[in-house]
């Protein structure tokens, strides 16, 4: 179903925004590019309307080609009926300009920050069950982030791997707007909001992380984990390797706060693994393909 909405300004409503967003899987139709414009695919001149099926997504080069009329209407009208990122399941990888010797990243008002000593020093803030859900490595000048989140299955969904930024389309909505990346689950329901703030700081100020059954919500203020009450606000760790350690890790990490027994939402910790073995292959094949 469409919205449409007949308007003398050029403005897309954001409720059609939206829905094109999703139909086109949250990317360049051609190219799956995370960062685009809105695009009519009918001179906007002669129609003056806003329907959702009548937009597309272009990233900045495919729109500029579609301008110049080096990109044929055609092509777009057929990447539109088969979005790039439908296609693959995910987006197309793009990478985040961090770098330096110094980095910072704030995590519900709690800030993590360390200096290079060498030999790849590395920090991680969040892990659960020896799976670093936010890290960072500081190598020879490079800053390489790191960060993935699970939905309540234990599908990731997001996963910035070295810099390099990916999704999955299964999320409600997902929008990349300036240095800010807002998943959403449902309506009026924020999965994570990420700010990059390149060249070697990140916020995060909203967020729910999942993990084989544990849950640490990021709220502006603080840090809670919701299995066991635990908050954690106004912290400063620095140079400190880990931050809040939850569950079983094989190679224990010393951190300001490290939980091992943890109780858990679902199942067993066995079951959940099984279950996110075969989730995480998934994703990965599907990462493979899009590069
Ligand atoms: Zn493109």
């Amino acid at each position: 179903m469409s919205t449409e909405t007949e308007f003398t300004s050029r403005n897309i409503p954001l409720p059609i925004q939206r829905e094109v967003r999703q139909r086109c899987g949250f990317g360049c139709v051609v190219c799956g590019m995370p960062l685009y414009e809105y695009e009519h695919m009918e001179e906007w001149a002669e129609v003056k309307r806003h329907v959702a099926d009548e937009i597309t997504l272009l990233c900045d080069q495919h729109h500029r080609e579609k301008t110049a009329g080096l990109l044929p209407k055609e092509v777009v009208a057929y990447a539109n009926s088969d979005p790039f990122n439908l296609r693959k399941g995910a987006s197309k990888p793009y990478n985040l300009h961090f770098a330096g010797k110094t980095a910072e990243i704030v995590v519900g008002g709690n800030s993590f920050t360390c200096e290079d000593h060498g030999y790849g020093t590395a920090m991680v803030p969040l892990s659960v069950d020896g799976t670093p859900l936010i890290g960072l490595v500081l190598t020879d000048g490079h800053l390489l982030l790191n960060l993935v989140v699970f939905d309540e299955c234990n599908v990731p969904i997001l996963h910035i791997k070295n810099n390099q930024l990916l999704y999955s389309i299964e999320p409600w909505d997902i929008q990349l707007v300036g240095k800010k990346l807002t998943v959403r689950e449902a309506a009026r329901k924020i999965l994570i909001e990420i700010e990059f703030m390149p060249p070697n700081k990140v916020i995060i100020n909203k967020g729910r992380f999942l993990r084989n059954g544990v849950e640490v919500l990021i709220r502006p203020s603080n840090i809670l984990v919701t299995n066991n009450n635990t908050l954690i606000s106004g912290c400063r760790a620095h140079n400190c390797f880990g931050g809040l350690i939850l569950g079983y890790h094989e190679k224990p990490i010393g951190g300001f706060m490290s939980i091992s027994g943890i109780s858990r939402y679902l199942g067993s910790r066995t079951e959940a693994l099984k279950f996110e073995k075969e989730s995480m292959s998934k994703f990965e094949l599907e990462e493979t393909q899009s590069v």
